[in-house]
């Protein structure tokens, strides 16, 4: 089958193509210009023409992807903001949620061959503030960043823009679907995932533009970039890109993922464990100490996922801290970048 590909150069997404050519399926990958293809091309070039690109420059317009949904067999949707700099709200609003309910119309209108839709949100749509170390599942809504960001506007959280993105987003895919389901021929999955981590396979010219979330890792654990009391406080979760990557060939192809959002995640983390997990990957590179003072033992993780209906849905098992560190500095060391 051949399946389109979303934002196709993004570092998730190339790593879903990747993915995607090794099991055997063609794919149709969407870039916002020619230019952003070439990366893929070459790094894909063995696998000849199952790997076409087509430019679909403004996702928010309607029928922006009337062509390229065209004869695809399944669609994974990737391409959304993923920063911490808008000023206003909307900067990442409208192309997440129109490019999401822009690229679903495209499927409802012309692509009689489509039969699953896969929408990568993320946890960012299920969280929400807790004073006490909290276990999220798919039942939570992130109801808290919409409300910040009606309330506030510019004035909100840069976290808070983001997530309400992820989340309005997410809720116009499902209000989709559930609206035209009678008259599909397909159905919806979603995968969210938290933090995702691990080597890059797009195109970076240097450490400093990993993007949002390797980048992070990169200059929290090997540039010392966070203060003590951050690395032991700031919670959250993270899964390997890799992982992340084969979660969506797996909602692709089990057919009991039909019509669930599905958390993906390896576990929680303070970054202080990263920091711990590389030095002693690497005891020798004078990886910054961080703070000593933590222990993992008896530690209350603030932010933990129920993950249990990946488990059953998707048998997805996960990469290591460790796997994912040593990988992520093997590439930087072959890169020249660390
Ligand atoms: P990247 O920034 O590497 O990729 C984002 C992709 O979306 C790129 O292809 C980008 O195209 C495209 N895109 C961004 N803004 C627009 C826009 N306005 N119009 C059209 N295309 C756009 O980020 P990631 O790979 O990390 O993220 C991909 C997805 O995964 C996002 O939906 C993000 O919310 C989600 N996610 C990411 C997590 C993480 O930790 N990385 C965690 C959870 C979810 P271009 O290169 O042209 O800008």
């Amino acid at each position: 089958g051949k399946i389109l590909v979303t934002g196709a150069n993004g570092y998730i997404a190339v790593w879903v193509v990747q993915n995607l050519l090794e099991q055997g399926f063609s794919v149709r990958g969407t870039v916002r210009s020619e230019e952003k293809g070439t990366h893929l091309k070459e790094i894909f070039k063995s696998y000849g023409d199952k790997l076409e690109l087509v430019v679909v420059e403004d996702i928010t317009k309607d029928g922006a992807f009337d062509e390229a949904v065209k004869g695809v067999d399944a669609i994974e949707h990737t391409a959304s903001p993923f920063h911490f700099n808008a000023v206003d709200p909307q900067e990442l609003i409208v192309p997440a949620v129109h490019g999401t309910t822009s690229v679903l119309a495209s499927a409802a209108k012309y692509g009689q061959d489509v039969k699953r839709v896969i929408v990568l949100s993320s946890c960012a749509s299920v969280i929400e503030p807790s004073a006490q170390p909290r276990t999220f599942d798919e039942n939570n809504w992130n109801e808290w960043s919409i409300k910040e960001v009606e309330t506030k506007g510019k004035d909100a959280g840069n976290a808070e823009k983001y997530r309400a993105s992820k989340t309005l987003a997410e809720k116009a895919a499902w209000a989709f679907y559930e609206k035209n389901k009678a008259s599909l021929s397909w159905d919806l999955v979603v995968l969210n995932p938290p933090f995702v981590f691990g080597p890059v396979l797009h195109a970076v010219d240097s450490s400093a533009s990993l993007g949002t979330s390797a980048g992070d890792w990169y200059k929290t654990v090997l540039e010392g970039s966070k203060d003590e009391k951050t690395l032991v406080t700031f919670g959250s979760a993270w899964i390997d890109v890799r992982d992340l990557a084969r979660a969506h060939v797996l909602a692709l192809i089990k057919q009991e993922a039909s019509e669930n959002r599905i958390i993906v995640s390896a576990g929680p983390f303070v970054w202080q464990d990263w920091i711990n997990v590389a030095r002693k990957l690497y005891p020798d590179a004078g990886i910054p100490a961080g703070n000593q003072s933590f222990s993992s033992t008896n530690f209350a993780y603030p932010v933990n996922y129920d993950t249990s209906r990946a488990t059953r849905l998707l048998g997805l098992t996960y990469r290591t801290q460790e796997e994912l560190t040593r990988d992520s500095i093997e590439l930087f060391k072959q890169k020249g970048w660390w």
